[in-house]
């Protein structure tokens, strides 16, 4: 029973830290939510409640079963990468670079892989574990955990090995998943900030808003996370106003757990994504 003590330690122990590492970001879109939103922000928190309880259990189940995975995946890509003689630039390369400049690219190289890896994962293939991030219906900065573990492993894959394929050093690897990961904080928060013509550089928390719009004009449209550029380049940029619509997907997602998970199994979430295909490509004709 040595490995039951020994699993139910590391799970303590990872919870503990993603606790910990959810404090600042709780913090800080507390205040900045209130001096946006004044006393109209716990109307808006008592609203998100229950979206955002979903989006917790989704973390903690992702912190304790879907986190080990992606460390034994990042052991098996690295050594993979190595030994396929398919790296393109040799990794020492990297070493006379300074540190902020392999960093930067790591982060315009990985946003723009990134782009093209979140096009994939609303393609009949992926769309089925990644319809749960988007049937959160009551988007916050919480939003950013709810994400099924396929769709977890997926994007690390993807993500991790063009890095590694580019010879990148690790450091640049995870400095990436950093700035991605606390930039999406940003752009799922509750926030009516477009940033006007600035968008075209930065993702804006309202053209994110868009991307998660249940309105069929933004459909296909803001894949991009840090840097807006890659959707105004590629024809996907879309950002009116402020998103004040309804969000979410015509996908019949409860909101438990189990129908969270287990909607990426069903043959049903395949069906209704060719039926949502097709009336998407009919929309731009119209
Ligand atoms: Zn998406
Ligand atoms: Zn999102």
């Amino acid at each position: 029973m040595d490995w039951l003590a020994d699993f139910l330690l590391r799970s303590w122990n990872a919870v503990l830290t993603a606790g910990l590492g959810l404090l600042i970001p709780a913090v800080f879109f507390l205040c900045l939510g209130y001096l946006v939103k004044r006393r109209a922000l716990f109307g808006d928190i008592r609203r998100a409640l229950p979206e955002s309880g979903l989006n917790i259990q989704i973390l903690l189940f992702n912190v304790v079963f879907t986190v080990p995975l992606i460390v034994l995946a990042a052991n098996f890509l690295t050594d993979f990468w190595h030994a396929s003689g398919l790296v393109l630039v040799p990794p020492g390369q990297w070493q006379d670079w300074p540190v902020l400049a392999v960093i930067f690219v790591a982060v315009v190289v990985g946003d723009l892989v990134g782009y093209w890896r979140h096009r994939f994962e609303h393609s009949s293939f992926l769309w089925p574990s990644h319809a749960v991030h988007h049937s959160d219906t009551e988007m916050t900065w919480l939003s950013l955990e709810r994400f099924h573990p396929i769709n977890r492993l997926t994007t690390f894959a993807i993500d991790s090995s063009a890095l590694l394929i580019l010879g990148l050093p690790p450091y640049a690897v995870v400095a990436n998943s950093l700035v991605r990961h606390y930039y999406g904080f940003f752009i799922h928060a509750d926030l009516p900030w477009t940033y006007g013509r600035w968008n075209i550089l930065f993702v804006s928390p309202a053209m994110h808003r868009w991307h998660h719009s249940v309105d069929e004009v933004a459909h296909g449209r803001n894949f991009s996370t840090v840097f807006g550029l890659w959707d105004w380049a590629f024809g996907t940029h879309y950002v009116p106003g402020p998103c004040d619509g309804p969000l979410g997907v015509a996908d019949e997602i409860d909101r438990t757990l189990w129908s969270q998970f287990s909607y990426t199994f069903r043959p049903r979430a395949f069906a209704h994504l060719f039926r949502r295909r097709s009336r998407r490509e009919v929309t731009p004709a119209e």
